[in-house]
């Protein structure tokens, strides 16, 4: 069976060591050292200044919108993850979809000024499948109607723009470190924020809004995450690098091997270092779609509609369609591609792939 992704696991020994380690303190929750460990190691790795790990990528999403008291009207893309749009509303804001654009498939700049109001309270886009956003341009949009900019940037770890991690751009950004991401810590996520008083705001509420045993600082929540899943973390950030390199010899391999085939492909944004956490191609129509879905499947393989359905089609939200978003999820599949994937598997895939489209 070749699924969509299966996470990277260390090898036993090396997890077991920080188990030995947890069993002697007996200090398993609440921002523990190796909980510390990762933050500071995280931070390190993309060159960032912090890092607050969290339970997952969605409380990270859910404690952004709390730390700028986000309300009214948000402007946000419709071709994410639903817990892009789920945690906007899980907070009381209102999303409002912008489309898509067709070649980078992240939200389309160009159409977000037409949908500020005063209503609006922010902007919180997606860095779709680590693609950056035109973020310079977002910014100054932001920074002309003073509204706060949050990157979704859960497939976006160790993606670099102009030279910096892309969690630098925006006031808020987000990860996520679940395991069907490039880099994982079983269950994880987090917060980036070069805002000071954000930064420690989100601390706080991290835990419940404690500033020590007695004081409460903020309303909070439990957003924090465990030595266990900070133990998976430390033995896997050792490998991101290498992890990322083999996913772009897989990936350049698929392109090499599907180039025939004329597949639409995301166009990625100039100026950036890519971490390949996808390997996403558009069919002609739906129809096609389903029909290689089906024949992968046939043979074992499992590719993945992400995503689909585009967020303006949630049945608790009403929404106007989008065309761009909408035609785009009814035609993308993401191919399997993670790190144990063969070269002979890649193979396999393109050949059931090209025998179904030349001879239908
Ligand atoms: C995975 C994902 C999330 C949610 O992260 P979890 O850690 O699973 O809660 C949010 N947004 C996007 C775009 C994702 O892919």
């Amino acid at each position: 069976m070749i699924p969509v992704t299966k996470p990277y696991l260390p090898p036993a020994e090396e997890y077991n060591k920080y188990l030995e380690g947890i069993w002697k303190r007996q200090w398993l929750t609440n921002n523990g050292p190796l909980v510390n460990e990762l933050e500071l190691k995280i931070a390190e790795f993309l060159g960032m200044k912090n890092f607050l790990y969290l339970s997952n990528g969605t409380i990270a999403l859910q404690i952004a919108i709390k730390a700028l008291g986000l309300k009214g009207e948000v402007i946000t893309t419709p071709f994410s993850y639903v817990a892009t749009t789920s945690s906007l509303v899980w907070e009381g804001c209102k999303p409002v979809f912008v489309d898509i654009d067709p070649r980078t498939w992240n939200i389309d700049r160009k159409k977000i000024e037409e949908a500020i109001t005063p209503n609006t309270s922010a902007i919180l886009a997606t860095h779709v499948f680590g693609n950056p956003c035109d973020v310079i341009k977002i910014s100054e949009i932001a920074n002309k109607h003073n509204l706060p900019v949050i990157y979704d940037g859960a497939h976006a770890f160790g993606v670099k723009f102009l030279g910096k991690s892309l969690f630098e751009y925006g006031d808020i950004s987000t990860v996520s470190f679940h395991a069907t991401k490039l880099f994982h810590t079983i269950e994880g996520g987090g917060v980036f924020s070069n805002n000071k008083d954000l930064f420690k705001k989100m601390g706080f509420m991290r835990n419940f809004g404690h500033d020590g045993p007695e004081v409460f600082r903020e309303v909070g929540i439990n957003g924090k995450n465990s030595e266990f899943h900070a133990a998976m973390g430390l033995a896997n950030i050792k490998k991101v690098d290498e992890i990322i390199a083999k996913r772009k010899i897989l990936s350049e391999l698929y392109d090499l091997k599907l180039t025939d085939l004329g597949f639409e492909k995301q166009k990625i944004s100039k100026e950036t270092t890519f971490n390949y956490s996808y390997y996403p191609i558009l069919l002609d129509n739906e129809e096609a779609t389903l029909l290689c879905l089906s024949r992968l499947n046939k043979s074992q393989i499992f590719p993945r509609r992400y995503f689909y359905p585009s967020l303006t089609q949630i049945p608790y939200l009403e929404s106007d369609s989008l065309p761009i978003s909408e035609n785009i999820s009814k035609r993308v599949l993401c191919l399997p591609i993670y790190y144990e994937l063969s070269v002979e598997e890649v193979d396999l895939i393109c050949r059931i792939i090209k025998s179904f489209l030349t001879n239908a």
